[in-house]
């Protein structure tokens, strides 16, 4: 068994095998306050991207094959917030929010997310490592939370009955985001498509009952372990088989190298045209804010015969 703390920063599998279902339960703390950290985002975007990591490591912890990755992204034409974007990958978390801080100043403190958004869609990628498959379903972003957004993004693009809850604060400590999703895979279905699917059969019923009884609080209590919380949702259960934990950290794959090979696509004019007053190209990760300064030396020149 694991000896991952199942208080922070970790994503926790669950089983309830005589419905039929599975799931997984996320708590991030310290690990959004070190993706938040470079940004400045006001309190609005914070809590959204908080929300959003949390979801992300739901879905990128669905993941069987541990190399594979899973990035969601939330579009927009003409929203406050026109594009957000997270990814999963082994475990760790990166994500980015783009937005109109002066509309989102007009929307006051609690704003919806129809209003943050507007007409938006919700995509939702998974990379498997191993097959080299890709699978990626786009739904429009509905409901009033993220959370109702993804549930209808299973329910209309994969056809599996799901409930997801997610929660996120600020405290004293930092950041707090936590989450659960629960998810109807019927014997023997699960990897193949679905001819007919049944939201109301009755042992999804229950499940969806209970793990929609969940609360905020709950969610985001950093003295409650996930394998605690997962008992006390489903403690009616014959059976709660809880699966090993997988530790989540910021993590970004950007690097110099990436940067360079972009930067030496452009005509050698334009590369000229880039160069800063410090005599550097400026890059910046959108993920993780990271500042790659770039002399024109450092860019590989095309080869001449
Ligand atoms: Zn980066």
């Amino acid at each position: 068994m694991t000896d991952i703390p199942l208080i922070l920063d970790v994503a926790l599998g669950v089983t309830i095998p005589a419905r039929h279902a599975r799931g997984r339960a996320v708590r991030i703390g310290p690990a959004i306050d070190a993706i938040l950290a470079n940004h400045a985002y006001p309190p609005v975007i914070e809590s959204l991207l908080a929300e959003a990591l949390a979801l992300t490591a739901l879905l990128g912890s669905l993941l069987k094959d541990g190399g594979g990755q899973m990035t969601l992204q939330a579009q927009t034409e003409n929203g406050i917030v026109d594009l957000l974007v997270c990814d999963y990958l082994n475990g760790e978390l990166r994500g980015y929010v783009r937005h109109d801080a002066e509309r989102l100043a007009e929307a006051g403190p609690n704003p919806s997310l129809f209003a943050l958004f507007g007409k938006g869609y919700l995509a939702i990628t998974f990379d498997q490592a191993a097959t080299k498959e890709r699978y990626q379903g786009i739904v429009p972003l509905e409901g009033d939370s993220l959370a109702l957004a993804a549930q209808s993004y299973f329910t209309q693009s994969e056809q599996i009955p799901s409930i997801v809850r997610l929660a996120a604060a600020k405290g004293e400590t930092g950041w707090t985001a936590g989450g659960i999703i629960f998810q109807h895979l019927p014997e023997g279905e699960e990897g193949r498509e679905r001819i007919h699917t049944k939201l109301d059969h009755p042992e999804w019923g229950h499940v969806a009952v209970l793990a929609g009884s969940v609360k905020v609080a709950e969610l985001l209590d950093r003295d409650l372990p996930l394998d605690e919380l997962a008992w006390r949702l489903f403690h009616e259960e014959e059976e709660v088989r809880i699966l090993p934990a997988v530790a989540l950290a910021k993590g970004c794959r950007c690097d110099r190298a990436y940067v360079r090979s972009v930067i030496a696509r452009f005509p050698v004019e334009e590369q000229a045209a880039m160069v800063g007053d410090d005599g550097f190209i400026r890059v910046d990760c959108a993920f993780c804010a990271t500042d790659f300064p770039i002399a024109l030396d450092e860019i590989d020149r095309p080869q001449s015969s």
